[in-house]
């Protein structure tokens, strides 16, 4: 109905958006032909792969931002009412948006309490070697009946409403705890180091400087091996990122710009802030029709990479699952790498399995 007339962008996470001029009326059409075309399934690796998906439509907001409320708001509720399904905006679906954050953030409260929550850790490769080098730590909570939920189901609920700073304190004691751990275990050189995400609202913030602080103070972890991992947007959008990160860079923790290239940042403005490390976003991975990444997005990967390095910074390239992949990323010279095709983020019991699997074999990894 309306193709070449559509921009696509990704709305973040797993969710994207289609943003097209058509007629009112037809707008449950498009819903149903959308969930109908993403309800086929697609072959990989000679397996069928169905991969449902759940829309939710919006017109004639009175601007963009509002437009896209909306279209969350209608996609919550055809989630809600068993997905693979299209939902169009209706203002009276108002109210069951909001019962479902409330209920949420309710839930989440007690979680922390009840011991729900967990930290996650993925391992980064060191490129040449295949080495272990670290790992990312990534917030899990094992829900008594949807089982283990990944943040991006609660990650923004939680800014939104501030519990994210008592989720965060949480995840950054917890992986300091289990990076001493490591050290301690495994006396490696260099040693192991542990990356934790950060929300600007956790930035703003004043107990997490003391908090990291504290962690540093303990003498229980190797110098410069506890990072910080800080998205692009939230450091393009923040007037006063640069002083925050200068502060916590002079108390010796690692700063890394992650999902780099997912905003409209370029490197270059960065250049003056206190980063060691680009994270570049897994969709520079992204395969065409195949495994095989194009010889566009090779070109564009190349060039952040090279310029990431003329700026003295290191770079870890996520989303890497296969060996064409890490073996591209060897001769671009990047020096990490993570993604499934090393390991999911494992347990931290698994964590410190992969560490033990590594340590003295001389054999390279996977
Ligand atoms: P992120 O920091 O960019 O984390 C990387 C995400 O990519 C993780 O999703 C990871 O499981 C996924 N991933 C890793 N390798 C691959 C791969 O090869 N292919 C694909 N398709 N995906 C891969 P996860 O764990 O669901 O985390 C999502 C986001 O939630 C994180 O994105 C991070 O921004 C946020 N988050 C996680 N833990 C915390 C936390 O403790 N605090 C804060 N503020 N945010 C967190
Ligand atoms: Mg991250
Ligand atoms: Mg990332």
């Amino acid at each position: 109905e309306f193709s070449g007339r559509a921009s696509r962008f990704r709305a973040g996470g797993d969710s994207f958006a289609l943003l097209f001029m058509a007629p009112r009326a037809t707008a449950q059409m498009i819903g149903d032909a959308l969930v109908k075309l993403c309800g086929e399934p697609y072959l990989v690796a000679a397996r069928n792969i169905f991969a449902p998906a759940s829309v939710g439509v919006a017109g004639g907001a009175k601007d963009g931002a509002e437009l896209i409320r909306q279209a969350e708001i209608a996609l919550l509720a055809a989630k809600r009412q068993g997905g693979a399904s299209a939902r169009i905006y209706a203002p009276d679906i108002e109210p069951l948006a909001r019962a479902d954050a409330v209920a949420l953030e309710s839930e989440l409260r007690q979680a922390l309490d009840d011991k729900q929550l967990d930290v996650f850790y993925q391992p980064i490769i060191h490129v040449p070697d295949r080495a272990v080098a670290g790992f990312e730590a990534l917030l899990r909570w094992h829900h008594p009946l949807k089982g283990l939920v990944a943040p991006a189901d609660f990650i923004a609920l939680s800014e939104e409403t501030g519990l994210i700073v008592a989720l965060g304190r949480f995840a950054l004691a917890r992986a300091a705890d289990d990076l001493a751990q490591w050290q301690r275990y495994f006396p490696l050189s260099p040693p192991l180091f542990v990356s934790v995400n950060v929300s600007p609202r956790q930035l703003r913030e004043v107990g997490l400087e003391s908090q990291i602080r504290a962690i540093l103070a303990t003498g229980h972890i190797a110098p410069g091996t506890f990072h910080l991992e800080i998205t692009e947007s939230a450091v393009a959008e923040e007037p006063e990122m640069p002083m925050i990160l200068a502060r916590l860079r002079g108390m010796g923790a690692g700063l890394s710009i992650d999902d780099f290239g997912t905003g409209t940042s370029s490197l270059s403005q960065f250049r003056h802030m206190p980063f060691d490390t680009v994270k570049v976003d897994r969709s520079f991975l992204v395969r065409h029709g195949g495994t095989d990444v194009d010889a566009d997005g090779e070109m564009v990967l190349g060039s952040v990479v090279n310029l990431a390095h003329d700026l003295k910074r290191r770079v870890v390239v996520e989303g890497v699952e296969s060996e064409r992949d890490i073996a591209f990323l060897a001769r671009l010279q990047c020096e990490f790498a993570q993604g499934y095709f090393f390991a999911p983020p494992l347990t931290a019991a698994d964590a410190l399995a992969f560490i033990a699997r590594h340590y003295d074999s001389a054999t390279a990894l996977p």
